[in-house]
């Protein structure tokens, strides 16, 4: 039975993966309805329930073989793509779908649309193979505005779904990943005196402050290479955006610096930001300004027990199909899995074809070998979590 369900159709993957990349999904704007529909119904054709989740002008797809709440195993994966950007960066038209030299070419091939094709090439291989699911079957979801505000997975845990484990499609160059990184944005605005330029003395010069404050961030991003993750080495942090001043004869009176800080499983919101007040309310007590610290956006870190059986049955499907010891790793960027884990409790791991590389650039690719690998290693972990006994 696993040597039939391995039997992948590359020719069925392929010509999916060239289709989803036709699609365009660039997010923003976040335009997923076209995209959900259409895999919706492949799923359909697959076997499975399928429907479209509208709201907000967004859409998620969900397909199920036996529940749309509840699932043994979730396959989870995003259906939005960040913008093409420039088209002259680009070789190749990014929605053309064009396959060449084993590649597919395009926004989204890597990220995350492969995954989305090879996780469709594992259920038609199960289907092919007439494979019963049992216990509470599968779910697959592919959501929307995963790389702006997660509002896809967010609205499918507020609704209470639930499920025993899960794997998030994202391109892992097919090593199975147990870690990511958390992301935190940060705006920490400085307010000091405004006066003519003529007189500094009169004022209180925000844009020194921000100055200082974001050299001592370069500072910190220093020590904090201390602090390490067996598979995640240590967090990172960059002062990324800068605004100031309103005219070119007054001496300013606030400054902002926005800080992106990637957090290790662990490291908590409080503690960050308790590191960035203190560091700021030095700058404050030098120079006579007041800060505020705003949260533009935090993603929590999470990980997943190693011993976990979901990490056991990937490992094995990975060891299988690619012959090899499978490569237990670190996913550095935010994912999806941030809300199974910290808002579901689910246990997940990340795992798909292509590389983070080749995501989000000009020229985006995925290897059709690894397309067709990733089929087999999801075919074998949902067969391995809801068939075996
Ligand atoms: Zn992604």
């Amino acid at each position: 039975m696993r040597r039939m369900i391995e039997h992948v159709d590359e020719e069925y993957i392929v010509s999916i993966a060239s289709r989803l990349v036709r699609i365009n999904s660039e997010n923003p704007p976040g335009r997923e309805a076209e995209v959900a529909s259409f895999l919706a119904e492949r799923l359909s054709e697959l076997g499975l329930k399928a429907k479209v989740d509208a709201f907000d002008r967004r859409a998620n797809c969900i397909a199920s073989t036996k529940d749309f709440e509840r699932a043994g195993l979730l396959l989870l994966t995003h259906l939005d793509t960040v913008p093409a950007g420039e088209r002259e960066a680009w070789s190749i038209p990014p929605f053309g779908g064009i396959i060449r030299d084993g590649r597919l070419y395009g926004r989204g091939a890597a990220d995350a649309k492969g995954c989305i094709a090879s996780m469709l090439g594992a259920l038609k291989a199960l289907a092919d193979s007439g494979v019963e699911f049992g216990g509470e079957g599968l779910v697959l979801a592919a959501v929307a505005d995963e790389e702006m505000g997660s509002q896809g997975v967010r609205r499918l845990i507020s609704r209470g779904f639930r499920a025993d484990y899960a794997v998030v499609g994202e391109p892992t160059g097919l090593r199975v990943c147990v870690a990511h990184k958390g992301r935190l944005v940060t705006t920490v605005k400085f307010t000091g005196r405004y006066a003519h330029s003529s007189r500094p003395e009169l004022g209180i010069n925000a844009l020194y402050a921000a100055s200082e404050f974001a050299l001592e961030i370069e500072e910190y991003s220093k020590r904090i290479k201390g602090k390490d993750h067996p598979l995640l080495g240590p967090p990172a942090i960059s002062a990324t955006m800068f605004k100031a001043g309103e005219k070119d004869n007054m001496v300013p009176g606030w400054a902002e610096v926005v800080v992106d800080y990637r957090a290790l499983p662990g490291e908590r919101l409080e503690t960050i930001l308790d590191e960035f007040k203190h560091i700021a309310g030095k700058v404050d007590r030098g120079r006579g300004t007041r800060h505020e610290t705003i949260v533009l956006r935090w993603v929590p870190p999470s990980e997943v027990d190693p011993g976990s059986r979901i990490v056991e049955v990937a490992a094995e499907a990975v060891r299988r199909v690619l012959n090899h010891e499978p490569e237990i790793s670190g996913f550095q960027a935010t994912c999806d899995m941030s809300y199974l884990v910290n808002d579901a409790g689910v246990p997940s791991i990340i795992l798909g074809p292509g590389d983070l590389e080749q995501a989000h650039m000009a020229d985006e690719w995925v290897s059709i070998a690894e397309l067709v690998a990733a089929a087999k290693i999801y075919a074998l972990i949902i067969h391995g979590i809801l068939c075996a006994s």
